[in-house]
């Protein structure tokens, strides 16, 4: 029996996930609008379930303005299914909003690549030097813990222009990660690669030639993701996936137009490092950012 479907109107259907559908609800006590993840979990294997299981565990403890919020969620035990429930985001993501772009043949303005990129990396700062894993019991299992109050990383490892959502409140875009389905809490197994589906355009060369890797191979993909925002395109495509492969292991990349500014430019090839070793962590980009923006307020 389902214990909170009834607390919810159901609205219409947004989108299909790779496991179910996304479907917008109403809360009857208030009138808010959520949307509702609706995954049938007789469709996994029993490691996709583990990861089910790792992305509702993460997703509870990552509360931050720019994370999707999640609320809640349902098991639905006859149905076989399992009800997410998380905050509506207005704006869609921003391969919509790519997609928008390229059909009006307009650039995006840097001012919004730049705010992109501090919402990111504040979630990012969130995700890796933050995260407190609390106690969970997810329905009826007992997952294993590590110490309550231990400080834990969280790598997103799927950071792209799908999983970056938008909310518009008044005339500010704020932008949120989700889609926190192949995160990780992290571990020193790497199974990563057995787990993606779908091109990996924005992939780390570490991840993608399955060596270890850490929170920098999230700083890699938003590169990629602002490197596309500025030319509508991601930096690294091919006709076969080897051809792919061999580019991004490379890790050159087009030009970027002049018409964006050489501290833009110079930050996408930084994050687009190959060498994981030098590719600048989260913290040294706010870092680096907060130092311009003083040096800038103050001249
Ligand atoms: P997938 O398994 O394919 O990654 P997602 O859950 O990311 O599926 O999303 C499926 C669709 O639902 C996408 O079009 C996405 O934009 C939309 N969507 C997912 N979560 C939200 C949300 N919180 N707010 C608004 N739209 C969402
Ligand atoms: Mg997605």
């Amino acid at each position: 029996m389902s214990q909170l479907a009834h607390l919810y109107d159901a609205l219409e259907v947004i989108g299909k996930g790779s496991f179910g559908t996304v479907r917008k609800v109403r809360q009857k006590s208030d009138g808010k609008i959520l949307v509702r993840k609706e995954i049938e979990y007789t469709s996994m294997n029993s490691h996709e379930r583990v990861q089910l299981i790792d992305e509702l565990r993460i997703l509870k403890d990552l509360k931050h303005p720019n994370i999707v919020e999640y609320h809640c969620f349902d098991h639905l035990s006859e149905k076989r299914t399992l009800h997410i429930y998380m905050e509506y985001c207005t704006g869609g993501d921003l391969a919509q909003s790519i997609a928008s772009f390229k059909k009006d043949q307009t650039s995006v303005p840097e001012g919004l690549i730049w705010q992109v990129m501090l919402h990111m990396l504040y979630a990012l700062h969130k995700c890796h030097y933050n995260f407190n894993a609390g106690k969970v019991n997810l329905f009826g299992v007992d997952v294993n813990e590590p110490p309550i109050n231990q400080k834990q990383v969280v790598i997103h490892r799927d950071i792209k222009p799908d999983n970056i959502f938008l909310i518009n409140s008044g005339s500010e875009t704020i932008f949120k990660l989700g889609d926190f389905g192949l995160a990780k809490l992290l571990k020193n197994e790497n199974d990563f690669a057995k787990t993606y589906v779908g091109t990996p355009y924005y992939m780390s060369p570490e991840v993608l030639m399955d060596n270890p890797y850490s929170p920098v191979c999230d700083i890699w993909s938003l590169g990629c993701v602002l490197f596309e925002l500025c030319t509508l395109k991601p930096p690294f495509q091919a006709k076969t996936h080897l051809q792919l492969q061999a580019k991004i292991k490379k890790g050159v990349i087009p030009e970027i137009p002049d018409t964006y500014s050489a501290p833009l430019r110079s930050i996408i090839h930084d994050c687009i490092t190959v060498d994981p070793n030098l590719r600048p962590s989260c913290f040294d980009l706010l870092e680096n950012l907060s130092v311009k923006f003083l040096r800038k307020e103050s001249e």
